[in-house]
């Protein structure tokens, strides 16, 4: 069915390999291209009966047990490519954030607050991510990126409309390059601050464990800040630990002890476990505080095989 492309195609892959929180199905085909003329040839070939869906580290995702009916496409070691040109940076989709923002400050300039989100930057971008109150639409320039026919074109900061853990991306569009602009900062200071950054996630969220983040977003609208002023009322958080949820279980999987917004696969956790624990979490806290919950962690797939 595709013959010919230099990257690596997989049938039936087992998707759990490549998720943060070690669940998932099988995706029919799973697809690395080695660069962008390999994806334009992969896209043209496939069978228009498969959907697209596009991936980075799998850091904010469910893949649900019966995994995915399509093409899942994961940008690999031909789209890690970084430059700087003044305060411009030009980066591939799957630089992860960490190494993108260690570079910048090398470089002087500020990107910080991606040195503790553990995703790559296709995911950062479609996400809108952030923390300590800078997001990606902050710096954000303009992205290449290819439909599923496999056409190029380039996406303003308006053409994208972020919002709160969000922008509007089409699902079967993949980013593959992205141009931000940042503040310029002094590299050592940069660095400091990133370390501190680094210190503060490990003393207040269980970074050691298997989980997707932020599972729930902040009714509040908005992520930490990092600031003093930053209350927590209207923090998933806070609503999850008035409902009585932290520590909850079901099957394998918890809800952190250390910080009630994390799902955590302690180990033996099924996709179902940890979709039926959030929408467990999801009830109580509509019980507790009539405040419904939104997932931020991303669900996809199918239920059963
Ligand atoms: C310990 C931990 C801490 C976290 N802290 C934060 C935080 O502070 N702030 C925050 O915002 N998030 C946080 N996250 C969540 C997660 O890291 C971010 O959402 C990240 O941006 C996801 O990137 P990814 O590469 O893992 O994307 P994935 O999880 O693989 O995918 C997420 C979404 O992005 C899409 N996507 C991925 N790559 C592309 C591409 N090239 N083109 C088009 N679409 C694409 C996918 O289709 C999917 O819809 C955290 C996660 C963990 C595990």
């Amino acid at each position: 069915m595709i013959s010919g492309t230099r990257g690596t195609v997989i049938k039936n892959k087992d998707l759990s390999q490549v998720t943060w929180l070690r669940v998932g199905g099988p995706a029919d085909l799973f697809f690395m291209p080695a660069d962008i003329e390999d994806l334009i040839k992969f896209l043209k070939m496939l069978p228009n009966k498969f959907d697209i869906f596009p991936i980075g580290v799998g850091s904010n995702l469910i893949i649900r047990d019966g995994g995915i009916r399509g093409a899942v496409i994961r940008l690999g070691s031909g789209f890690k490519n970084i430059s700087f040109e003044k305060n411009k940076i030009v980066v591939g989709a799957s630089a992860l954030d960490a190494h993108v923002a260690s570079k910048a400050a090398d470089n002087g300039l500020d990107l910080t607050f991606l040195r503790t989100i553990p995703g790559s930057i296709g995911g950062a971008i479609k996400m809108n991510a952030g923390c300590y109150g800078s997001y990606v639409e902050d710096f954000f320039v303009s992205a290449k990126v290819i439909n599923r026919s496999g056409e190029l074109f380039e996406l303003s900061s308006k053409d994208m409309k972020f919002s709160y853990r969000q922008c509007n991306l089409p699902q079967d569009c993949i980013i593959l390059e992205a141009t931000f602009e940042a503040n310029y900062g002094n590299p050592e200071a940069l660095h400091l601050k990133m370390k501190n950054q680094l210190v503060k996630r490990d003393e207040t969220q269980p970074t050691k464990e298997r989980t997707a983040g932020s599972t729930f977003r902040n009714p509040s609208g908005f992520s930490s800040t990092g600031e003093i002023d930053d209350l927590d009322d209207f923090k998933a958080w806070k609503l999850i630990d008035d409902a009585g949820m932290r520590g909850a279980t079901c099957g394998g999987a918890k809800i952190s002890e250390k910080h009630s917004n994390f799902l955590i696969n302690t180990g033996t956790a099924t996709a179902n476990d940890l979709e039926s624990l959030g929408e467990q979490v999801r009830k109580s806290v509509f019980q507790k505080s009539k405040v419904k919950l939104q997932w931020e962690v991303i669900r996809i797939g199918e239920t059963n095989l």
